[in-house]
């Protein structure tokens, strides 16, 4: 066992409880850490995407399987395009050809794609497997692995279908990082800057401390990922069914949802569009006063040096509007909005944003007036 490795457990409700486990060469730890569950598996289904599989795929078998558990192997095609419910129902006969059973554990080796996909199986397949995650992609350690949303595309939007399915343990090594394209390591840093913005002031200071060491991964990872984790975990603890705080999270994901679908799926990132609404919503609080031109122009800063609000593709103002009245944070036509203050760590909740405003930040940008560079 790696005794450097940090630990956090997540309980919800004292009912569930997660495991993390962060550190490098975490991985390594995989069949020890399994086998120290209170129900150690007999068998796991390490399910990984043709890039994962390839990169990693033996290393996390070899921790399995020297520590005395017995491994299947299932692999999907990478990509968002294939997280949906045809791929599910093939993994599900997929399972079935291998007597899948209810004390088996999913082992989802990848990154959020596989991770959202595999969680979903593993949630519905014989109403309930055992599930285990180990992230990939830096999306996935510091995000969608922890939090239990689980889900799938339909052609009509993303994650329309899913379940909350809380890992027993996640496995998040950051060795694994290392062979992130870099397209996908600046994604991910978006939601890395997300959560200095709404509850981390150090880990906001940290990255703007060095920027472009952060961005070559030429400094040590492991304690702004640390950090990045503990605010995920910490907000998913007080609110597992996202009916309060768990809210904060999606600061930037509005408007970047509704330019991310606008521009059409796989045009942009969803960190790269997240970078965008990030500054989008950060005027949109300054608007209302709740910011300022001051936390506007530095987070604007730190967010360009770590290498997102690239130049946007062309998109239609009516056109993402349109998607932001269709998101699932409108109630009664009122958008829910996670708003920062004028410094970073802090987070406010409002419903009552003018619309007019809301349209007025939305063209501005999208015109390229007001970001551009
Ligand atoms: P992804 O899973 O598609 O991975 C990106 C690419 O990187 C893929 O081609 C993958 O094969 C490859 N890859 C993965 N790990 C690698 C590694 N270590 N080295 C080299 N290549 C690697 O994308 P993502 O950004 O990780 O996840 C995006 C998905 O996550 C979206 O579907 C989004 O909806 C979902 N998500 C879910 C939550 C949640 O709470 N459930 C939160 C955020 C995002």
């Amino acid at each position: 066992m790696n005794e450097a490795t940090p630990r956090m457990v997540l309980r919800y409700d004292g009912q569930a409880h997660s495991i993390v486990h962060c550190g490098a060469g975490a991985l390594d730890d995989l069949g020890n850490l399994l086998g120290g569950l209170a129900r150690p598996p007999r068998r796991a289904i390490l399910c990984s995407d043709s890039n994962v599989s390839v990169l990693h795929g033996e290393r996390a078998s070899r921790a399995l399987v020297s520590a005395g558990i017995q491994v299947e192997q299932v692999m999907i095609a990478a990509g968002e395009e294939h997280k949906n419910l045809e791929t599910v129902a093939r993994c599900y006969r997929e399972f079935a050809a291998l007597a899948v059973e209810r004390g088996d554990v999913v082992v989802a080796l990848g990154g959020g794609v596989l991770g959202d996909l595999f969680g979903f199986v593993a949630a519905t397949y014989l109403r309930g497997l055992r599930l285990a995650q180990a992230p990939t992609t830096l999306v996935a350690q510091v995000d969608s692995a922890i939090g239990g949303k689980v889900g799938v595309d339909l052609p009509e939007g993303k994650n329309l279908v899913g379940a909350f399915k809380h890992p027993e343990l996640v496995v998040a090594d950051e060795d694994l990082l290392r062979t992130l394209p870099d397209a996908e390591w600046i994604a991910g840093t978006a939601e890395v800057a997300k959560a200095g913005v709404i509850a981390d002031a150090q880990l906001f200071t940290w990255l703007e401390s060095d920027p472009s060491g952060w961005r070559q991964r030429s400094i040590p990872l492991g304690p702004i990922l640390g950090a990045a984790i503990a605010v995920k975990a910490k907000i998913v603890e007080e609110d597992v069914l996202e009916t309060g705080s768990r809210m904060y999270l999606n600061y930037g994901h509005t408007f970047g949802h509704a330019v991310e679908a606008a521009a059409g799926y796989g045009v942009l990132r969803h960190g790269e569009a997240v970078g965008w609404g990030m500054a989008m919503e950060a005027r949109l609080a300054a608007a209302v006063e709740l910011s300022n031109a001051g936390f506007v122009a530095r987070q604007d800063r730190l967010l360009r040096n770590l290498g997102l609000l690239a130049p946007l593709p062309p998109v239609k103002p009516d056109h993402a509007l349109a998607y932001l009245y269709r998101d699932k944070k409108v109630r009664d036509g009122r958008i829910r909005w996670a708003l920062p203050t004028t410094a970073p760590g802090a987070c406010v909740v409002r419903d009552d944003v003018p619309s007019e405003l809301v349209r007025a930040v939305l063209e501005r940008t999208l015109a390229g007036d007001d970001i551009g560079g």
